[in-house]
């Protein structure tokens, strides 16, 4: 295809002066709207008015200005085909055989916080249109969406005179999903407020159908390397996390195991409040902790969770919920790990950090806007071969007033403390899971076992082999016990108090075993399953 006249009207005006000059000096005629027809004209470039193809002024503020049966028609005629060629021919209807068009900035618009009436400005029409019309007649003509492909238009034009076939095709296709990803934006926007532009709950009224995400990069490889892998990001994120996080030092690029790790370790962390829980430090290793503890400093902290498994913690991923201070910098730089991530950095602590070339340094700048959690990222997706499964996060907390003691004894004031802080850390232990927790460091950490039981024993033998003493120490368990045979293991090692959700058909059986040892066990009815 050879074309003839090429319509232009573009919001990112990037490379639009260079490719409509090699276009008119090529002979193609240009036509174009508004604003784009002022930048092209002031560049010295000969341009046709839409207005005069249309013979129809653009009106209302550039609402309508390609909207017309002459636009339309000249990008959607099918050139092999009598009929379309006579009634362009009846109507006057001139050819269009190459569309240039890029998008109103709806998703910058949303972004930068505009108001909802300029943003709903930002929805395109007109664009969408033509890039629609002329991606679907690709069979004639050629549609150009993205600025970086103006070059291999023009090449090709100057090697060939012509566009062919196989780049009309690519063309399109890149076309469609654009406007495919447009539209999901705008639905997925629509979908977070209501019709007064206030954000929304969306647990109750956000539409799974529609998922967006943008590639941040490709990654070296997946979870193998005989995998590809890539990074995407939900488009309107605003609650601080991984996908979020600015790089502050490492030269090394972050792989997907590591993304997924650090996720696995900030959602951890900030269960903890660090004003009114603590400062909390999470090391993970292939996306369980291997290391979790509260302190007064985040120096305190780091050593007590490090203390629950030195061996484990070599390579793996720090997370605080609080400020990294030059004192835990250097006890962190004692050690080899991958990446640190904390929602800020005192200076003097990241030139301390940046001593370590391959440790990467992420923040999270801040933890404002956690308390947002559920309303703009509700949904959590898990790919099955042939489908996909979606679920709500899991971000539910344990309400103190709902607890249920079920035992003759009522935890102590400590084993309370430490009952609350087991069940958030178990929470993000892959299942089955339990933690051993004692003055708030999880000084057995029990991962992925079949059987409960068989993560209580685990857990409780490596802490003896840490050399750390579970005597006085609490159990959380993420799901509840099947049998009594858990309780009294824990029994054994010298456990004082459980958590648990409860509702087992052999409750009574458990809190039985449980008088018997004289512990204490609270029921908090919510089950916290990791896969
Ligand atoms: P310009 O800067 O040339 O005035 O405007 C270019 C933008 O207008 C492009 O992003 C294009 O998608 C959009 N556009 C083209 N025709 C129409 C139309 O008829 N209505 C609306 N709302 N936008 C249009």
């Amino acid at each position: 295809m050879r074309p003839v006249r090429a319509l232009i009207s573009v919001s990112d005006k990037t490379g639009i002066v260079d490719f409509a000059r090699e276009l008119s000096n090529l002979g193609v005629e240009i036509i174009s709207t508004g604003g784009t027809a002022r930048l092209l004209k002031e560049a010295g470039i000969s341009v046709r008015e839409i207005s005069d193809l249309t013979g129809f002024p653009e009106i209302m503020e550039g609402r309508v200005k390609t909207l017309h049966p002459k636009v339309h028609g000249g990008i959607l005629a099918r050139r092999d085909k009598e009929e379309h060629l006579k009634a362009m021919e009846r109507l006057g209807i001139e050819r269009i055989d190459m569309v240039v068009v890029n998008l109103y900035p709806f998703k910058e618009t949303v972004k930068k916080g505009a108001s909802l009436e300029e943003i709903i400005e930002n929805i395109d029409i007109g664009g969408p249109t033509m890039v629609r019309a002329a991606a679907k007649n690709y069979a004639h003509v050629a549609i150009v969406t993205d600025p970086s492909d103006y070059e291999r238009v023009i090449k090709e034009l100057k090697e060939t005179g012509e566009i062919s076939l196989k780049t009309r095709f690519y063309l399109a296709r890149k076309a469609f999903n654009l406007t495919a990803h447009y539209d999901a934006l705008i639905a997925e926007f629509l979908y977070s407020i209501d019709e007064e532009g206030n954000p929304v709950n969306c647990r109750e009224m956000r539409n799974p159908l529609t998922i967006t995400f943008e590639k941040v990069s490709d990654l070296r490889y997946g979870e193998n390397p005989h995998q590809r892998g890539a990074f995407y990001k939900e488009v309107f994120i605003k609650e601080p996390c991984v996908a979020r996080a600015e790089k502050l030092h490492g030269e090394k690029e972050l792989s997907f195991n590591n993304i997924y790790d650090l996720d696995a370790s900030f959602g951890l962390v900030t269960e903890f409040d660090p004003q009114t829980d603590g400062i909390a430090c999470a090391i993970i290793k292939h996306a369980n902790p291997c290391g979790m503890a509260l302190g007064k400093t985040p120096e305190e902290a780091y050593e007590k969770a490090l203390k629950v498994d030195p061996v484990s913690a070599f390579g793996g991923i720090i997370a605080f919920n609080a400020k990294v201070t030059p004192e835990v910098a250097r006890l962190i730089t004692e050690r080899f790990y991958e990446c640190i991530i904390a929602p800020d950095y005192d200076e003097e602590a990241l030139e301390i950090l940046r001593t370590k070339k391959n440790l990467r340094v992420l923040t999270t700048n801040g933890l404002d806007g956690l308390e947002r959690r559920g309303v703009d990222s509700p949904f959590e997706y898990r790919r099955i071969t042939g489908g996909l499964l979606v679920q709500d996060r899991d971000l539910i907390t344990v309400d103190p007033e709902k607890l249920k003691v079920v035992t003759d004894r009522e935890p102590t004031e400590r084993e309370w403390k430490d009952l609350l802080f087991a069940f958030k850390v178990v929470k993000w232990v892959k299942s089955n899971s339990v933690v051993y927790a004692k003055d708030g460091v999880a000084v057995g950490i029990g991962v992925g076992q079949t059987s409960r039981v068989d993560s209580a024993r685990c857990a409780a033998e490596k802490a003896k082999m840490m050399g750390l003493d579970l005597q006085g120490s609490v159990l959380a368990s993420e799901a509840f016990f099947p049998f009594r045979d858990s309780v009294d293991e824990a029994a054994k090692v010298g456990v004082t108090a459980i958590i648990q959700p409860g509702g087992s058909i052999r409750d009574g059986e458990v809190i039985q075993a449980a008088n018997e040892h004289g512990m204490a066990m609270v029921f908090t009815g919510i089950r916290h399953f990791r896969h």
